[in-house]
């Protein structure tokens, strides 16, 4: 393995070479059906012949311009956001970081145009995940991001989902600026919140002029079955919403979504991307977007989802030593392990199934939204060999 790269990550003993669909081919002629699809970016699964087209000819017209000039792609998708979204503007960057940075900055931003400077208070979650730059590690609900990076942000805390005592007396503070929440949570191990803690947390913030953030940047773009996981959940709305990963269909896109109200401290020069929205980029999440928003694509994600769970259940059900939950929303599945989650990703990975890790000892199942019942059923026994495999 190369030396010259930062030891910042574990990387699998696999070389990749290609992928189509629900399948990953290594340098070393091994396939992997592939539940995790560079995390949740690919949602199309890989090489989506629509998103390969809408690159190759975006890539002989025009590359970058910054945003200094209009961008025809950008307003486009922008417009298509804001058409199925409680959004009324838009703001493009490169990732999930980066878009949950700037909700964040426009929350504070508000209340500050709005005479409330004080009001710099961030509260979030325990088991959350908002990303690596430094407002997000901040406002992540696990410590160990922060090992070693402190001084931390001052403003921000985090609660247990189930304190709803303390949830509700932060939020009443004066100082309070905004929640970010994920109405699903990914890195946290496929949790998904209920409709009454998401209501009475919109309430909350309406009682008290505090802004309500969604991170949807894991459980978005069609993930659980509807576009956006809150629009399970009629008349629950954020004020601003980070959108990354499946937006781009595995093309660096992010997007920072933001009502008129929250918008209003974002005005020109306050904030930027020299990236951020670039002709390419827009391409493929301009063309990413019409497969995802369609009924049929939604749809399959709430039969595949309710069939692999299904099978999921069956199969914990025969493997108590080793598995004692399935959970999550839509293609954002957990399944809970007694034995280690690390060691039967390996595992799995040994039997030609990619499954991704997850908090409280969850593996994670993030496959592509056009996932067949057929490769559902295939993952399946590959994950029954993976238990069998560690019984012996
Ligand atoms: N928010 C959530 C909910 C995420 O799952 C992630 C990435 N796993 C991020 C933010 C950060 O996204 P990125 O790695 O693209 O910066």
């Amino acid at each position: 393995m190369s030396n010259e790269l930062m030891a910042v990550y574990n990387r699998a003993p696999v070389e990749v070479e290609r992928g189509e669909g629900a399948w990953l081919h290594a340098a070393d002629g091994r396939v992997f059906l592939d539940l995790v699809q560079g995390i949740a970016t690919n949602g199309l699964g890989h090489t989506h012949p629509a998103l390969v087209s809408a690159l190759t000819a975006q890539a002989g017209k025009l590359w970058h311009v910054s945003n200094i000039f209009r961008i025809p792609g950008q307003e486009e998708l922008a417009r298509k956001l804001t058409q199925n979204s409680f959004a009324d503007v838009v703001f493009f960057g490169n990732s999930g970081s980066e878009a949950v940075e700037c909700a964040l900055k426009a929350a504070r931003r508000y209340h500050s145009v709005n005479g409330a400077p004080e009001r710099i208070d961030i509260f979030g979650f325990a088991g959350s995940f908002h990303g690596r730059t430094y407002a997000a590690v901040n406002a992540s609900g696990n410590p160990s991001y922060l090992d070693g990076f402190g001084p931390c942000l001052p403003g921000y805390e985090q609660f247990l989902v189930d304190d709803m005592d303390a949830i509700e007396a932060a939020i009443h503070r004066p100082t309070a600026a905004a929640v970010i929440v994920e109405p699903v949570q990914g890195e946290g191990g496929a949790r998904a919140l209920d409709e009454a803690w998401l209501r009475r947390v919109r309430e909350l913030c309406d009682e008290t002029g505090t802004l309500l953030i969604f991170d949807e940047v894991q459980c978005g773009m069609g993930r659980t079955g509807k576009l956006f996981a809150h629009q399970w959940f009629e008349g629950v709305e954020p004020d601003l919403m980070a959108v990354a990963k499946a937006l781009g269909g595995g093309f660096p896109v992010g997007a920072c979504l933001a009502s008129a109200k929250a918008a209003q401290g974002m005005i020109v020069g306050v904030h930027g991307s020299t990236f951020g929205g670039n002709p390419l980029a827009m391409a493929v999440a301009g063309a990413a977007f019409d497969i995802i928003a369609a009924e049929e694509t939604l749809a399959n994600v709430r039969d595949v989802s309710a069939h692999l769970k299904a099978a999921l259940s069956e199969l914990v059900a025969r493997y108590p030593d080793i598995a004692v939950d399935v959970r999550g929303k839509g293609l954002l599945v957990g399944v809970k392990l007694v034995t280690n989650n690390r060691e039967m990703m390996a595992i799995a990975r040994d039997h030609g199934l990619l499954i991704a890790g997850g908090g409280e000892n969850c593996v994670r199942m993030l496959p592509s939204l056009l996932l067949t019942r057929e490769e559902a059923d295939e993952a399946v026994v590959r994950l029954e060999a993976t238990f069998a495999a560690t019984r012996t």
